[in-house]
């Protein structure tokens, strides 16, 4: 359905978005996850034909973007982060104008406006200014301007974003529902938010995609790892990171800062769940290092995404 290659935006000097190539399939929900600053907004821009990459290319249906900005539009609904509304008119006569703005002909626009107020939960705000909306029904009017159109795409920049935990679950209720027609590609900071929402989450950072899977299958990464924190006394850094790096071929050790004077913290990770901290003891058991800490934590998506993200 999407395929986006190379893509690449700078401003000025500045590569805010670095050869991202993504094979995105009809009816998946994807979840662009990443931290503030790492790219997702300048990303959905390209997408939307809003932005002008600096290289690559989007491909929509087999069509680029690059040559048929307007065609590749009219297949796209996108919702930026603060829907554009016009804040003085009623909800229903705003609908009304979108709807004549794509094109939508008269005798057609109730039924149009009658199924998105079903699809976005608006029948009892129709008639409301929109002034005096919360953030979360404007957010919904929103979705329903960006649904006019009836695409087969359909981007959110962070549609969840300052909402209460009601009306985080009221917009993720609206998505799933619109999911199962639509492909949806929407962008988030928050981990649960994609998790709990998406079929395939793709995290990036400064700029790069730094994991791309199913949510099952980064679920199941997470449950297979484990992390071990390890703080000793009096040590030499680097010599104890060669030696702790011996203690099994697939282990990742870090030296993390440590606010206590001659302490020295390390993080242990493995791919695997098996508990290292028996061979780990007998290794520092041949040494004369003093343990402080010796402590397994299982891994959860929280801790993949800080650590695929860190130094943001
Ligand atoms: P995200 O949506 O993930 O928070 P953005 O795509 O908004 O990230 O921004 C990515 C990076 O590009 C950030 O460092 C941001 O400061 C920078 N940036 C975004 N828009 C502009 C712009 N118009 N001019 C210069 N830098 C920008």
């Amino acid at each position: 359905m999407i395929e986006v290659k190379n893509l690449t935006k700078y401003y000025n000097n500045f590569c805010a978005v670095d050869g991202i190539n993504l094979e995105i399939k009809k009816g998946e929900i994807l979840g662009l996850l990443g931290p503030n600053g790492a790219g997702k907004t300048t990303t959905l821009r390209m997408l939307t034909g809003f932005f002008k990459p600096t290289a690559g290319d989007i491909m929509v249906k087999g069509i680029s973007i690059l040559d048929n900005t307007l065609e590749v539009k009219e297949l796209m609904g996108y919702l930026p982060e603060s829907a554009p509304l016009y804040h003085n008119m009623l909800v229903y006569d705003y609908l009304c104008y979108v709807a004549k703005i794509r094109n939508i002909k008269g005798d057609k626009i109730d039924s149009r406006l009658k199924e998105l107020s079903e699809l976005c939960g608006l029948s009892n705000i129709m008639h409301q200014s929109i002034n005096e909306l919360s953030k979360g029904l404007k957010q919904r009017v929103g979705l329903a301007h960006a649904m006019m159109n009836d695409p087969e795409i359909l981007i959110l920049d962070e549609p969840t974003s300052g909402l209460d935990p009601n009306q985080i679950a009221e917009i993720r209720e609206i998505i799933k529902r619109i999911g199962k027609e639509k492909t949806i590609i929407f962008s988030t900071h928050i981990l649960s938010e994609a998790e709990a929402t998406c079929d395939r989450i793709v995290i990036i950072n400064k700029g790069k995609i730094v994991a791309d899977d199913s949510t099952q299958k980064l679920k199941n990464r997470a449950a297979s790892g484990s992390t071990i924190n390890l703080s000793l006394y009096d040590v030499n850094g680097s010599d104890a990171l060669q030696i702790l790096k011996s203690v099994a071929p697939d282990i990742e050790v870090s030296k993390k800062e440590s606010s206590e004077k001659g302490l020295i913290s390390f993080e242990i990770q493995s791919s695997t769940s098996k508990d290292l901290r028996k061979d780990i003891y007998l290794k520092i058991k041949e040494t004369d290092w003093v343990i402080a800490e010796l402590k397994q934590e299982s891994q959860t998506l929280e801790s993949i995404f800080h650590e695929l993200t860190k130094g943001n």
